[in-house]
């Protein structure tokens, strides 16, 4: 089921896609009560934890994988293949989706069943598989239900956040030819016998990977469906996408990493399940896949290496930054028009896709610092959201007139006199404002869209008074 209709990020602006979402009553009440839950379950999961030294390891850990990137992936590239894995490197998007293609096409692959995947959603892979006559049936329920509706998914973990039960149920309905009722446990159990049939029937599996394991050659999934067993034992072949900076060195890691990335993303202990693959079934053994793939997928990766965003891949996808980020919350994940949302997705999009298409994102957040304070491995979003906001105005991505006011403003504040005068200016200047006709002020240049939900009050006297 291809997602028709234009790329968002390149047809619209954050700005315009922030205002259609705003519009819609049940996404503002909502991702904002989800995402409290998320966060609260997260506090309660650590409250007896030192979380900052957990999440202190958790960065010593990804900061080490991701700075000796080339020696943890040769070692797990050995490691997988010694398990009698397929290993294929992706330089970039269109790369992957073919070495995907090649496999199913080799497998005489007609359907293939899917765990979530935010590195497939990169990639563009269901589209490309589609084109090719291949069936692909997405088994997470809410991924499902994404894929039912040609939509797309609006938080790293909770996909649809943004659905009504009702909705939820409109879709699962048509599949079954008949009006299902308006009751969770009635819907999942529809859900789950149609997609168990798609398990028993599928050619391929294709998942994404939560961590790589250098040491001992082993993908780790977490899932609390079940699909992911489904998927990556039923069918004959197996492939895992993996972003090449989700390695982990050691094994022991994951004993730092699962707690991390279980208590963060849900608030859970333990997820439901933890599957740890190493390898095709083996001679003698029931069950598993007859072969096994896993593509290394760099796409942009290696060129954040060694600047001033490598912590960025130090992100394990738990979605913590999206549930305390004030504009997230208010806006959802579509808002921000690509894969990823919410603060790492302001991240992630103008490294990934490119300045022009989403130098405007690092805009979209207050840079109140929730989420460094509550990722949980540690990475400064904050400082990396103010570097790309930088970079923009350095660049040409930004309109002439933001770049002009950057710098004269940069000027003003390089110096204790200018800073003061420019205070001043500041202060006078919105006082007075403040006392005439709102109309008028709306005709200064950029002034309509800022008022725009915004009171103007007047400057603050030195000292805080008004
Ligand atoms: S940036 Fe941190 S909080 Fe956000 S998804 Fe990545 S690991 Fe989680």
């Amino acid at each position: 089921m291809n997602r028709p209709g234009p790329d968002p990020l390149t047809s619209s602006t954050f700005s315009q896609r922030a205002h259609e979402q705003l519009g819609k009553p049940f996404l503002r009440r909502a991702v904002p009560k989800a995402t409290d839950h998320a966060y609260n379950a997260l506090r309660d999961r650590f409250r007896d934890h030192d979380y900052d030294a957990l999440r202190e390891q958790g960065r010593r850990i990804r900061a080490d994988a991701v700075e000796h990137l080339d020696e943890h992936l040769a070692t797990l590239v050995a490691a997988l293949e010694r398990n009698g894995v397929s290993v294929h490197r992706a330089a970039d998007d269109a790369r992957a989706r073919e070495i995907i293609r090649g496999i199913v096409r080799d497998a005489g692959g007609r359907r293939v069943v899917k765990v979530k995947s935010m590195a497939s959603e990169e990639i563009g892979l269901n589209p490309a598989l589609e084109a090719d006559g291949v069936e692909v049936v997405e088994t997470d329920l809410g991924e499902y239900v994404v894929q039912l509706d040609h939509d797309r998914p609006s938080h790293i973990i909770a996909p649809i956040i943004h659905k009504t039960r009702g909705e939820v149920r409109d879709s699962l309905s048509r599949v079954a030819g008949r009006e299902l009722p308006d009751d969770a446990a009635a819907l999942t159990g529809f859900a789950r016998d149609t997609l168990r049939e798609a398990f028993l029937t599928a050619d391929v599996g294709i998942s994404g990977a939560n961590f790589g394991i250098a040491e001992t050659g082993t993908i780790c999934l977490v899932t609390n469906e079940g699909n992911g067993r489904m998927c990556t034992s039923l069918p004959r072949v197996h492939i895992s996408l993996m972003g090449i900076e989700r390695v982990l060195p050691r094994l022991e890691d994951l004993a730092v990493m699962l707690p991390l990335l279980t208590g963060a993303g849900t608030g859970q202990l333990i997820t439901t399940y933890v599957s740890l693959l190493s390898g095709p079934r083996r001679p003698g053994e029931p069950d598993g896949p007859r072969e096994m793939h896993v593509v290394l997928l760099d796409n942009g990766r290696s060129a954040l290496r060694g600047g001033a965003y490598q912590d960025v891949l130090h992100c394990i996808r738990c979605g913590a930054c999206q549930n305390v980020c004030p504009v997230y919350r208010q806006v959802g994940g579509h808002a921000y028009g690509w894969v990823y949302g919410g603060p790492i997705g302001a991240v992630l999009t103008p490294l990934f896709r490119g300045m022009d298409a989403g130098g405007e994102l690092p805009h979209a957040s207050t840079l109140c610092g929730a989420c460094d304070d509550v990722c949980p491995v540690k990475i400064p979003i904050h400082d990396l959201l103010h570097g790309l906001r930088s970079d923009r105005v350095r660049g040409d991505a930004a309109p002439r007139a933001e770049r002009v006011a950057s710098s004269l403003w940069s000027l003003a504040w390089s110096n204790p006199w200018t800073y003061r005068a420019s205070v001043t200016f500041a202060r006078v200047g919105t006082r007075a404002a403040a006392r005439v006709p709102s109309g008028l002020v709306r005709r200064v240049p950029g002034a309509a869209r800022w008022l725009d939900g915004r009171d103007l009050p007047g400057g603050p006297r030195p000292g805080g008074r008004r």
